[in-house]
């Protein structure tokens, strides 16, 4: 994609026209390729030891030594979910919101009890530079913005948590990772289930070999893509959005597929399709995918734009199996884990394991590494290689070829 100025994203959201472009075709699964991209590491062959769950940050700090975020883009995610989440931290505080809606941003910095002088437009990061209690802007906005917003933050002297996808094309993340390294700050992207309790015990379960060999993982994230939502508007424009159920909902199967295992993967097979309907004339609405990994274990994934709302996985091991559905909700989370017990039964468990907000947690964790210098618990490396997977999921669905990645 061509560099978009911050200006220029804000005159194309002016201009959204509805320029219908053929789908992207079907893919067939069919023979081996020659290798695609490549991760910058190789492969972590055995899998990784489940790093202890983000401990809670201790202590709760007063608010004049919290981190200081700024909110970049009022939507729906960022009004429902991230500002509410505010009041459950620890670390992190919200002192600036930057948008190019003034009126609806004076609003909510009132709820917020933000003052006028700490809300910015889009074009005033110069301004921002100088607020010395801004130290991260969380960007929240359409997908092909993320670029030009981190850029624009990094330069403003300010760490970035931006959501996901990290970008809409991997060389976008690698820019976004290289500026973040030149102005020696942070980047984190928004994986929000690896700050959540049932993520992360999945991921104990997964990792210390409680469920045996893992044979298989099913990860399938859908739902019906409703254009009368101002928020699923851009979704459906290949401009803003990048693709479409994939890169949007897709990446949490793809994600939750290499944190359950700990490992990349090395095979990429995938199949495409869209319904003749108008929501699908620039962005796919269903992909399904299967990933091969180094200890032989395949994960078979699927997102869709044309579904009933589903948002779960399934592992299956040689001596145990879970489920978690939901996996990737705001809250509900529901885990089963089967087990051996008497005979050729099956022992079923129902854990029940107290919910704690994602979203404070992720923000206090960027705050926490801000605080000591660390890198996040999910870098822009992270975002980068699931940008780069999707890359070659699209190029395996198109060609109809798996492709090795090496
Ligand atoms: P919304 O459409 O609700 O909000 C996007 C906001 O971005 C707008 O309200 C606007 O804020 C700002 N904006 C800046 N440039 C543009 C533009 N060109 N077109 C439209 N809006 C623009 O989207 P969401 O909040 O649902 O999604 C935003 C981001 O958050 C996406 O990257 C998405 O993937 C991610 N997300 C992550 C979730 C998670 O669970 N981790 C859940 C939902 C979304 P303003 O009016 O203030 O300028």
């Amino acid at each position: 994609m061509n560099p978009l100025t911050v200006s220029a994203i804000l005159r194309r959201r002016e201009m959204l026209t509805r320029t219908g472009q053929g789908i992207l075709a079907a893919g067939i699964l069919g023979m081996a390729s020659e290798p695609v991209g490549a991760d910058p590491q190789p492969p972590d062959l055995a899998r990784k030891p489940i790093e202890p769950p983000t401990p809670e940050p201790e202590p709760a700090l007063p608010p004049e030594q919290r981190v200081g975020f700024a909110i970049l883009g009022l939507g729906q995610y960022a009004t429902r979910q991230i500002l509410p989440a505010f009041s459950d931290c620890r670390q992190a505080r919200v002192v600036a919101l930057i948008s190019g809606s003034p009126d609806k941003a004076r609003k909510i910095a009132a709820q917020y009890g933000i003052t006028g002088e700490n809300i910015y437009g889009y074009q005033e990061m110069d301004r921002l530079q100088r607020n010395t209690s801004v130290q991260v802007v969380y960007v929240i906005t359409p997908n092909s913005t993320h670029r030009d917003f981190t850029l624009a933050a990094f330069k403003a002297g300010k760490h970035v948590l931006c959501e996901k996808p990290i970008a809409v094309s991997s060389s976008d993340g690698e820019t976004m990772i290289r500026a973040g390294r030149a102005a020696n700050r942070l980047l984190m992207i928004g994986y929000r289930a690896h700050y959540e309790p049932f993520n992360l015990e999945c991921i104990r379960l997964c990792r210390s070999g409680e469920l045996g060999r893992i044979g298989t993982i099913t990860a399938d994230h859908g739902r019906q893509i409703d254009p009368s939502n101002p928020a699923d508007q851009w979704r459906i424009r290949k401009e803003l959005a990048g693709g479409g159920s994939l890169v949007d909902i897709g990446i949490y199967s793809l994600n939750a597929a290499r944190y359950l295992t700990g490992e990349e993967p090395t095979e990429i097979l995938a199949k495409m399709e869209s319904p003749d309907d108008p929501r699908f004339r620039e962005v796919e609405a269903t992909v399904h995918w299967t990933l091969r990994f180094p200890s032989g274990t395949l994960a078979n994934c699927s997102s869709s734009y044309d579904w009933l709302d589903t948002k779960r996985y399934r592992v299956q091991g040689s001596k145990g199996w879970l489920e978690l559905d939901p996996a990737t909700d705001y809250y509900r989370h529901h885990l089963r884990i089967g087990r051996s017990g008497e005979g050729d039964r099956t022992r079923i468990e129902e854990p029940q394991i107290r919910e704690r907000s994602q979203f404070a947690r992720q923000l206090d964790h960027m705050a926490q590494c801000v605080r000591e210098n660390k890198t996040p618990r999910t870098p822009g490396e992270e975002g980068l290689r699931d940008m780069r997977y999707m890359e070659m999921i699209y190029e395996a669905a198109r060609t109809g070829k798996s492709i090795k990645v090496r």
